[in-house]
């Protein structure tokens, strides 16, 4: 760690690898050669078009998924998924299907809502987003277009750790705050989408990976920009892309690549989690989770402290030991670590260890 750096524990924009980092650095003004940054360089440029295809084989690669899946850059955050994916695929009579497992996701089930094509399946607000549903509480309606999940809340501090059989019915999840954190077989959803902001790089860029024959189905009758073929026919340079973004994403995935793949990233992260919750379970009280045991997150670790003062108290000092971003979400209180692919172990130690003496002092 760089001395005049912090951990940076922030939900996103969150703390990236400073190995991209300082690539990106030390190759902005010019890159590969071109006597041009990559913020200057054309989006029809064949330099460019070389990122681009290069980030998406990676994305790929890493997710061991096939050619019939293809990788989008899109903008307007996750949040603009929430709308995109009943507009392409709750039509015809058919009905967008949701879990509600925090605000997230019920953001995303207002989106389908609003245009009058939206189910709950399954929700866990009578008790706090405490819980990920299980797959017995999930109840599909009749002519279902899809299901769709938010696989990590960011704002709970919940992960699921199954993934729900939806039979035919695909499977859409909202992966912003744990994409490409852990192996899964994706190859059981039909379309993946994450804000970059949390795992994967810059704020602006939203990733989607999803089956060519899924994308290929959007109405014409919906705006050109909102229409998940026309992104896919024109490779995501329909328009302008955020062509930054999409070249730090893909040196993130190269980072994940060189790392050892999800594999490693995920034992990485059980660690780190462990570490977190070790201290909670083992404070006799002092620190109380917010999410269930089986629920935990490994991304998103929430909890409270015995009264207000001592949380207030316990962001101040953990600022002062170089630990910033640590305070919860509004609607949930207390504290929140976010220990993201790039948060170092060493963060984590350090994290625990503060957490351990904050306790002693205070309890
Ligand atoms: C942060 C977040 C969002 C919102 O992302 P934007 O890019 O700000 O729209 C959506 N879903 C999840 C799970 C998130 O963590």
């Amino acid at each position: 760690m760089e001395a005049n750096r912090v951990y940076n524990f922030n939900p996103g924009p969150a703390m990236q690898p400073l190995e991209v980092l300082k690539e990106a650095q030390a190759e902005f003004l010019n890159f590969g050669g071109s006597g041009e940054s990559i913020i200057e360089i054309s989006h029809r440029a064949k330099e460019f078009d070389a990122v681009l295809n290069q980030a998406k084989a990676d994305i790929l690669e890493l997710m061991k998924l096939g050619d019939d899946y293809d990788v989008l850059f899109l903008q307007g955050g996750a949040s603009m998924q929430f709308a995109m994916v009943p507009l392409n695929y709750a039509v015809d009579g058919k009905v967008g299907n949701y879990v509600v497992s925090g605000s997230f996701a019920e953001k995303a089930y207002k989106e389908a809502d609003l245009l009058g094509v939206g189910h709950i399946a399954a929700s866990s607000k009578d008790v706090d987003f405490r819980h990920i549903p299980t797959q017995d509480e999930i109840k599909l309606s009749d002519n279902a277009a899809y299901l769709h999940v938010c696989y990590n809340n960011t704002i709970y501090g919940t992960e699921y750790h199954y993934i729900p059989e939806t039979g035919n019915v695909p499977l859409i999840a909202d992966m912003s705050s744990d994409m490409l954190s852990r192996p899964l077989d994706f190859s059981k959803f039909t379309l993946i989408y994450a804000g970059a902001q949390k795992n994967l790089g810059p704020a602006g860029v939203t990733v989607v990976v999803a089956k060519k024959d899924f994308l290929a189905k959007s109405p014409k009758t919906i705006p050109t920009m909102l229409r998940y073929s026309i992104h896919a026919e024109k490779n995501s340079a329909y328009n302008t892309p955020p062509a930054f973004c999409i070249y730090m994403v893909g040196k993130t995935a190269a980072w994940l690549k060189a790392q050892g793949g999800l594999e490693v990233m995920a034992e990485r992260n059980a660690k780190k989690a462990k570490l977190v919750y070790d201290v909670l379970d083992n404070s006799d009280g002092f620190y109380k989770g917010h999410a269930d045991k089986d629920s935990r997150s490994f991304m998103n670790v929430t909890f409270r402290l015995p009264t207000e003062d001592l949380e207030k108290k316990f962001v101040e000092e953990a600022k002062a030991h170089q630990l910033c971003g640590v305070k919860g979400h509004r609607s949930v209180g207390g504290m929140r670590t976010s220990i993201y692919n790039a948060m170092p172990m060493e963060g984590v130690e350090r994290l625990a260890d503060f957490m351990e003496k904050f306790k002693k002092a205070n309890a």
